[in-house]
């Protein structure tokens, strides 16, 4: 069952091989991304250590997930060498200045072998240009790996699978069907485009009383030893459940309607007074401020974008005393707290964004 839904997931990333793992979540995706990269650039390393490698580098956009931290912190890696990567406006990593990241720890001699870019930043929900991305990575030989745990499900969509372009040419993809599609938690696939048992390889132990090599059937299904795992849940079954249920286009409505209603909220927000998009929504993220009517007109102000900073925690506290909504808040970079609203249910309708819209304006009407 593992190996039908995750060639499945390949098959929608473009790969018709390769292999792939069903991880306890995103971050685990990610950090088994970065310690294949590193195994397969040095094979030795897996019985060596760290000892005798020189200093690794990796990149990733100043927007990406903080499991890129994790990840570097608990292989050994350390976090003083992650390259952040700039973004532009819309949260989109600068290939032009991953290729100057790159150039820089080469010339601080260090090696280059990991490259993480984000398809659906978690605040934005930025997909960083995939395309240019691996050619940069191409050019230096390093690992290109996807963390596309927020937006790898807009690939079951024929109409925005595009926001994707480029990522049959990476190296491995971290998808979280238990995010967009609503599969039960945990449901995070690991996928590769490497066919010669790489991920097996890097994770063995061969435990002798488990992975015995004189069963009396095809010991490719003992997929058990290509995790850092002994026991493991069985998160394939929810997906395939799910899928079966629901069939591909069954899930791709689910997509498009996601898109759509971020659509529908984004537009009643322009019609509204009070209503400030951070940015026009790329994916099903909708970031905005609400400005308070006694702020309005007061851009020129000096101290108003610290007072609006202030609206979106007063008014995420009331929703949360009074019991009617929750709806997470935070700034990013220069940008002071802003809400970000994200429509995945299905179950939600247009008359429930029409509410969530009056109820910010009635808790944050007096402020
Ligand atoms: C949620 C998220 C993760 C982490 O996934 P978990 O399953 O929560 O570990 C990683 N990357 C991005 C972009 C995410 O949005």
């Amino acid at each position: 069952m593992e190996e039908v839904v995750l060639k499945k997931l390949r098959e929608l990333i473009g790969w018709d091989s390769g292999d792939g793992i069903f991880c306890p979540g995103g971050s685990l995706s990610n950090i088994y991304a970065m310690n294949v990269a590193r195994y397969q650039r040095f094979p030795d390393s897996k019985r060596t250590g760290i000892w005798a490698l020189p200093r690794l580098a990796v990149f990733t956009s100043q927007e990406s997930h903080y499991s890129v931290q994790k990840g570097a912190a608990f292989l050994g890696i350390g976090t003083d060498n992650i390259y952040l990567v700039s973004v532009d406006e819309r949260g989109k990593m600068i290939p032009a200045d991953l290729e100057r990241q790159i150039n820089k720890a080469k010339s601080e001699g260090a090696c280059p072998f990991f490259v993480n870019a984000t398809c659906g930043t978690t605040v934005l929900g930025a997909f960083d240009p995939l395309v240019d991305v691996a050619d940069v990575c191409k050019r230096h030989g390093a690992w290109l790996h996807v963390d596309a745990a927020w937006g790898g499900s807009a690939l079951v969509s024929r109409k925005h699978r595009h926001l994707l372009d480029g990522i049959e040419r990476v190296d491995s993809v971290a998808w979280n069907p238990h995010k967009m599609l609503m599969t039960g938690l945990q449901c995070s696939a690991f996928l590769l485009r490497d066919s010669s048992g790489l991920l097996q390889r890097c994770y063995c132990a061969n435990a002798t009383y488990l992975f015995q090599t004189d069963k009396f059937y095809d010991m490719a299904y003992d997929t058990g030893d290509k995790t850092v795992q002994c026991g493991r849940k069985v998160d394939c079954l929810k997906l395939w459940l799910m899928w079966k249920a629901n069939g591909t286009e069954g899930l791709e409505k689910r997509v498009d309607r996601a898109f759509e209603f971020t659509r529908y909220l984004a537009d009643a927000m322009k019609g509204r007074e009070g209503f400030l998009l951070v940015t026009e929504p790329e994916f099903i993220n909708l970031c905005f401020w609400f400005v308070p009517a006694s702020l309005r007109g007061k851009q020129g102000c000096a101290d108003y974008w610290e007072r609006l900073g202030k609206v979106a925690p007063a008014i995420k506290e009331r929703m949360m005393k009074k019991g009617s909504m929750m709806v997470g808040y935070q700034p990013l970079g220069s940008r002071v707290n802003f809400f970000r609203q994200v429509v995945t249910n299905p179950m939600v309708t247009k008359q429930d964004l029409d509410f969530f819209l009056d109820e910010i304006e009635r808790l944050g009407k007096d402020l």
